[in-house]
């Protein structure tokens, strides 16, 4: 049935576009899911039936009108750095990869609004958009990889969600939409409606073309600070998050080991041995400003980059912040996963919940948080690290959380309505609508199963 199905994706998208080597099959059947031990063990071994790379709308609509006809199931992936098996394949059938589908279509300098096709990466928008005045509102750690459409379809937030806020807050303009049914029909989606399709997960529809609204570009400077007591970095992080004084695009607080794990960091003479980090982007000229502020907290100054090599160093400092903490933390030690969690953004009620936790976990945590802005509001989001590889202490420690008032995200569950920041009965009518015979991305709502059809496949 596979070969079948290989040649009449080979009419469709040419030879080049379809891949069915067991190796391409499992490299484009996986994303970042092994950040979770649990999800690991459960999705190591998903297989798509075979990759197909369309490059126009017009191949992938015909892609789709065949996928809908025989009740295959398909599943869209972008560059695959998910972390809850988001592009996995459950029940096989056809990955759609949107790696050729990556052109900047039209760009307004007046509004700073991009139209680009869906497999364009993060990190190629920014760079086109700082050249012209304008920088994404917000990028994930990832954004030299991730495409725009797998951050709008599986991403939450990152670099400038302190500033701008998250996927929910203004980052879309419209999103076009392919409805996976025969007729394989676009619609273009704005306002309200555009939450049926962030974060989720590629469920409601394929995203064809997006129109993101861009913020007027700031020179930024780049600075670690180094703090003898991680109470006292996050004081001060939560002082510089409330000035308004200071532009800010990352706010991010690690506390010792982890600094340690950040190894061109440390090469470059930017830890301190047994402190805490904040690693930090601010405006031009005003790293001096800052450290002078953190000097009461009994923070030190150890590393600048200047808004001249913004984005063209060996590294920046968003490569050791969000998820790429955790990553950084894994290669030093692959016992570490993480929890995605909400504490209180007040320090001093914040610093109870860490305490709390440290008392609960003993050595097996490290903290990591993010200050953000989310619906307007300041948030204090946690990626804490955890030394534990079992299903039972994890669920453990996200349950010692929920009953400190701390909201956990549970990154190691592929069930989308799992997780409290998706968007809901949104989600649930896109969903009926542009993805009426459930083909799309199957088994990652829990209330959603397979349709006769698809399971026909
Ligand atoms: P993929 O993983 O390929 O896809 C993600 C989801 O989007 C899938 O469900 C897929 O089906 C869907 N999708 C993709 N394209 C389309 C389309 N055209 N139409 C419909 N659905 C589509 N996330 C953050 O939010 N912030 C971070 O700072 C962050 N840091 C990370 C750091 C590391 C080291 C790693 C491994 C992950 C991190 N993530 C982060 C998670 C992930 O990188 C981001 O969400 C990223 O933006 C996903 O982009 P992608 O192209 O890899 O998407």
């Amino acid at each position: 049935m596979a070969t079948d199905l290989a040649e009449v994706m080979r009419k469709i998208v040419g030879e080049k576009g379809v891949f069915t080597d067991a190796k391409s099959i499992a490299v484009f059947s996986r994303d970042a899911f092994y950040f979770s031990p649990v999800l690991k063990a459960q999705l190591e071994n998903k297989r798509a039936d075979l990759i197909v790379a369309p490059r126009s709308v017009v191949e992938l609509q015909k892609v789709v009108s065949y996928a809908a006809r025989e009740g295959i199931p398909v599943t869209v992936r972008g560059a695959g750095t998910g972390n809850y098996g988001q592009s996995v394949p459950f029940y096989g059938g056809i990955v759609i990869s949107t790696h050729r589908l990556n052109r900047i279509l039209d760009f307004d300098e007046a509004s700073g609004v991009i139209r680009v096709e869906p497999g364009v990466r993060m990190g190629h928008v920014e760079r086109f958009a700082r050249e012209r005045g304008w920088e994404l509102r917000c990028y994930p750690s990832t954004w030299a990889t991730a495409t725009i459409g797998g951050f709008v379809g599986g991403g939450f937030g990152g670099v400038g969600s302190i500033r701008n806020g998250v996927l929910w807050d203004g980052f879309l303009k419209s999103i076009t939409v392919l409805e996976v049914t025969e007729e394989a029909k676009t619609h273009t989606v704005e306002g309200h409606d555009v939450f049926g399709f962030i974060h989720a997960y590629g469920t409601t529809g394929i995203m064809v073309e997006l129109e993101v609204s861009l913020v007027p570009a700031v020179p930024w400077e780049e600075a670690v600070i180094c703090f003898p007591d991680y109470a006292d970095a996050l004081r001060f992080s939560h002082q510089l998050a409330l000035d308004e004084s200071e532009a800010k695009r990352l706010i991010s607080l690690s506390e010792w080991p982890i600094p340690s794990f950040f190894r061109p960091l440390v090469a470059a003479g930017g830890i301190i041995e047994g402190q805490a980090a904040v690693l930090l982007e601010l405006a031009e000229g005003r790293t001096a400003t800052v450290a002078e502020k953190a000097a009461p907290y009994g923070g030190k100054l150890t590393y600048t980059a200047p808004a001249s090599t913004y984005h063209k160093g060996k590294f920046c400092l968003s490569d050791f912040s969000w998820n790429h903490t955790t990553l950084w933390a894994m290669k030093a030690d692959p016992g570490w996963t993480y929890l995605q969690s909400r504490f209180t953004p007040e320090p001093e009620k914040a610093l109870e919940q860490i305490s709390a936790l440290r008392d609960f976990h003993g050595d097996k945590v490290a903290f990591h948080h993010e200050y953000i802005r989310q619906d307007g509001e300041l948030e204090l989001a946690g990626l804490d690290l955890i030394h534990y590889q079992e299903k039972e202490p994890i669920y453990a420690a996200i349950a010692r959380r929920e009953e400190l008032g701390v909201q956990v995200a549970d990154p190691h569950t592929f069930l989308l309505d799992a997780d409290p920041r998706w968007s809901g009965e949104v989600v649930l009518a896109a969903r009926a609508r542009y993805n009426p015979h459930n083909l799309l991305n199957p088994g990652k709502i829990s209330s959603q199963p397979l349709t006769e059809k698809a399971r026909s496949w």
